[in-house]
């Protein structure tokens, strides 16, 4: 395939930024501004059973691979196309039994390397940018983060050197590793519950901001990219590559230690959300010292890194009673909650129950909540959450969606249809720019508020 580019757009030298994504045309708020599929995809082992292995698509009685039992597809075609990516995984899983246990990177560099094999002309995924360009960032890299490529690169040998012959020699998978560590994405549903990891080149090839005009969404392994805001031609194209939820400092700090740069967007620059974000709890004696707010940040995002390792780096929060995320976590979600809850109680003697820092616990509660199914529990936790999370989300936020669509489930599940129907529709409003009118997604919410009609 030669390369035909993308229309309506052109790869560009983006000032201080380097390459980047430029519009060559106007894009209307919710317009297709591209899509992209997947060069190489993994569903997460999470998922398997709920999720057709090739294709992701979530329906129930799927069927599954007669030699490993692990692998579940919609039918023979789905099987068949998935071969060339399961026969790396089917007889070593049923070989190696509980012993099993490649990162979800290593599971997708080894697809990659696969599919590197077999192809040898651009991809329909890289009509902007190819895979081999990607940076990795290696002379960035801290020894902790080395150290995670190392075993990562041990893993790939110890259960996937049968299946992949000639592995590159070490420098090459150091590289391999660090490209799809910057430029890697993972696959989220609509309520943002993790479903797989992905390299989509030409997704990767937009710039960050934390005020982004566009925003990905994916139907099964396609990336779809749809405008947020109006994009007028010569305009930069900017995806947003972290959660927006925090102040302007924190969001820095993410951005260097994941993607290595210094952000200058619009919104670090103007800090306008900041306030909102940092609300202090109103007292009737004197407001607090700067050093015991600066103090209570610093504990915030300890006992956010806390409770990330807690959960072993598992997505734990999804309303489906199925979800077995939590099983993996070394901590009792009873402890969970109950670190959630003392901090809460901690942090609200400075900050406001609006306050991020406060949100970010209560979303953690509220995932709590739903994993041991005390449904009325995640209700009042999401009750509090949604109102402040639409401040302090940029318009168009998945965040925002899926938190009134978790919410609008719970009232409908819990028979209080009114609230269901209404958080629904909100959900369905920001839904409809981000996923599109005609998504599956839509649809559903569509169909789950037509019943209570
Ligand atoms: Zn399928
Ligand atoms: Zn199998
Ligand atoms: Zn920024």
């Amino acid at each position: 395939m030669k390369n035909e580019g993308i229309e309506g757009t052109e790869r560009f030298l983006s000032p201080d930024k380097g390459r980047g994504l430029r519009a060559v045309r106007h894009f209307a708020v919710g317009e297709l501004v591209f899509a992209c599929p997947a060069f190489s995809y993994v569903l997460t082992v999470n998922e398997r059973a709920a999720h057709c292995d090739h294709c992701f698509a979530r329906k129930e009685g799927l069927s599954k691979c007669g030699k490993c039992k692990q692998a579940f597809y919609c039918d023979v075609d789905c099987q068949k196309g998935d071969w060339p990516m399961h026969k790396l995984e089917c007889s070593a899983m049923c070989a190696y039994g509980e012993n099993w246990c490649p990162s979800e990177t290593v599971r997708l560099v080894a697809r990659i390397l696969m599919k590197q094999r077999a192809t040898t002309e651009r991809t329909p995924s890289e009509r902007l940018l190819l895979l081999t360009e990607f940076e990795s960032h290696l002379d960035k890299l801290d020894s902790e983060k080395e150290e995670m490529n190392q075993s990562d690169i041990a893993a790939l040998h110890h259960f996937y050197s049968k299946q992949v012959i000639d592995l590159p020699d070490n420098q090459a998978l150091i590289e391999l590793f660090g490209q799809v560590n910057c430029n890697g994405f993972t696959i989220e549903d609509e309520e943002l519950s993790h479903l797989g990891s992905a390299v989509f080149p030409d997704v990767a090839l937009m710039n960050h901001s934390c005020s982004p005009n566009v925003i990905v969404t994916y139907k099964g392994t396609l990336a779809e990219v749809r405008a947020v805001q109006d994009i007028n031609p010569g305009d930069e194209v900017f995806n947003s590559y972290i959660d927006l939820l925090y102040p302007t400092e924190d969001r820095r700090e993410r951005l260097i230690d994941s993607y290595f740069f210094n952000c200058q967007c619009d919104e670090c620059m103007s800090k306008s959300k900041d306030k909102a974000k940092m609300e202090l709890r109103k007292k009737k004696t004197s407001p607090p010292e700067p050093e015991e707010i600066r103090a209570m940040v610093h504990y915030a995002k300890g006992v956010i890194e806390e409770f990330r390792r807690a959960k072993h780096y598992k997505n734990i929060l999804s309303t489906t009673p199925t979800s077995s995320a939590f099983l993996d976590s070394p901590v009792p979600p009873s402890e969970l909650l109950e670190m959630c809850e003392l901090s809460q109680e901690k942090m609200g003697s400075i900050f406001a129950d609006t306050n991020v820092y406060m949100l970010h616990m209560m979303y953690q509660a509220m995932g709590v909540c739903l994993y041991m199914q005390d449904w009325d529990g995640a209700m009042s936790y999401g009750e509090k959450i949604v109102q402040p999370y639409s401040v302090h989300y940029p318009a168009f936020s998945l965040n925002v969606a899926s938190m009134y669509l978790k919410l609008g489930r719970l009232y409908l599940g819990l028979e209080r249809k009114t609230q269901g129907v209404r958080a629904l529709k909100k959900a369905q409003g920001i839904m409809e720019v981000a996923h599109g009118k005609d998504h599956h997604y839509v649809a559903e919410v569509k169909r789950e508020i037509a019943e209570q009609m």
